[in-house]
């Protein structure tokens, strides 16, 4: 089969809930990836940061092969071998005292959700059902009902209600907005420590930190969901800590697993964590050996591979290399660390002609919002494969006339 058939193929048989680039990929390697043509590609998506670690690190692919040979799934009914390590070095990590693990982010984000709402039953002591959650415009936690019961994005929630109420939404890095909006029903405020999805959006510079001052003083629980911004990808193991917050909540998932098996965790402290008892939540697949040793395996290589460093340097250094191509279309050029955003002007039209045009030159990136090309490339990506992407980008960018 070539292309063509597989397009065709999908076009065929699949719900019609994406529009992807039109190209067919079978192998990866590091940074690097090729469709069944033959053609060679720079990934600069990563999965949307899911695959920070590069496609099939070594030490993930041996991680996951020696763990599908002895046990892969235990259900919670029982204990695995791979479940407390993992937990215990997750924990190590991020210097919470306890993690509960699920698959999906955005059944890491229900979970906290769920947490939050208890813990504001129960510690805070907000009537029955009356707890409410602040989110941010223009947010990104998944897809769920109840999370897209708190989408602005008219696509993500349009004829998918009823909706789950209890949630508000206030600007984005607007930390008035926040204290106007806290009513003593307040459990949490979850928030991105920079929108992704939403098209690579960096808060004012101090935002978090006084977000959780705000929280704080209100008695309100701070949930930091960090499934794409953490794990290296903007320069610090955790986008947080460019504010030297520790959030109450996190929530991780993506690279967690470096891309190859869906593991998500929440992150708490006991007196968040402890409202959870026996029954109360679960997942099959939750804390299976097999996602477990993987994700060992992937926070490994992000601390001995030193990767959020090498996110803030390369980033620095392509965004400014970026910035000095000087391109008519490009209104901005913005992100942290290896989270880049090109904002393509409106006049010069839409970004997703500018990822057709990239791909034809060897570059995968896709576009977030309309006018956003993301240039988000796994973690282990060389300098010299940047250098070797910036001239293309400058070809497509440089185009005199409108790319379409
Ligand atoms: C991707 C993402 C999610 C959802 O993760 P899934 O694994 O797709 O469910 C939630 N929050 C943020 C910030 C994300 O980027």
């Amino acid at each position: 089969m070539n292309t063509t058939d597989y397009l065709a193929e999908v076009d065929r048989y699949s719900a019609h809930n994406y529009h992807p680039l039109p190209l067919v990929l079978e192998r990866g390697e590091g940074a690097w990836v090729w469709d069944v043509e033959g053609n060679k590609y720079l990934d600069c998506l990563a999965a949307y940061s899911a695959i920070n670690q590069g496609h099939c690190h070594p030490a993930l692919v041996k991680a996951a092969k020696d763990q599908i040979d002895r046990l892969t799934l235990t259900s919670r009914a029982f204990h695995n071998d791979q479940m407390g390590p993992f937990l215990h070095e997750l924990c190590d990590l991020t210097g919470y005292e306890k993690a509960l693990p699920m698959n999906s982010g955005a059944e890491a984000v229900e979970t906290a959700i769920k947490a939050v709402r208890r813990w504001g039953y129960r510690v805070k002591g907000i009537p029955s059902d009356q707890a409410e959650i602040i989110v941010c415009e223009n947010n990104f936690h998944g897809r769920t009902t109840t999370i897209v019961s708190f989408s602005t994005e008219h696509s993500y929630n349009a004829d998918f209600g009823p909706f789950t109420p209890g949630f508000e939404v206030i600007p984005y890095g607007d930390v008035k907005a926040l204290e106007a909006a806290i009513t003593p029903n307040t459990a949490a405020f979850m928030v991105e420590p920079l929108q992704g999805e939403g098209g690579v959006i960096v808060p004012p510079d101090g935002y978090l930190a006084q977000a959780a001052d705000v929280c704080k003083s209100n008695n309100v629980l701070l949930v930091a969901d960090e499934i794409q911004t953490g794990l290296g990808r903007t320069g610090k193991m955790f986008c947080s800590e460019w504010d030297g917050v520790k959030p109450d909540v996190m929530i991780v998932g993506k690279a967690l697993s470096g891309g190859m098996y869906p593991v998500s965790a929440m992150l708490a402290d006991d007196d968040v964590m402890s409202v959870f008892g026996p029954g109360d939540h679960g997942s099959t697949f939750g804390g299976n050996p097999l996602g477990a040793a993987i994700a060992r395996a992937a926070l490994r290589v992000l601390v001995d591979e030193k990767l959020p460093e090498r996110a803030l340097a390369l980033g620095d250094w392509f965004m400014k290399e970026l910035r000095d191509l000087d391109s008519p279309h490009v209104a901005e050029v913005r992100g942290r660390g290896l989270m880049v955003g090109v904002v393509i002007k409106e006049e010069s039209g839409t970004a997703r002609p500018f990822c057709e045009a990239l791909m034809k030159k060897g570059i995968l990136a896709k576009e977030t919002h309309e006018q956003v090309v993301r240039f988000a490339p796994p973690l282990v990506v060389e300098k010299a494969d940047l250098k070797w992407a910036l001239e293309p980008i400058a070809e497509v960018l440089a185009a005199t006339t409108r790319v379409a």
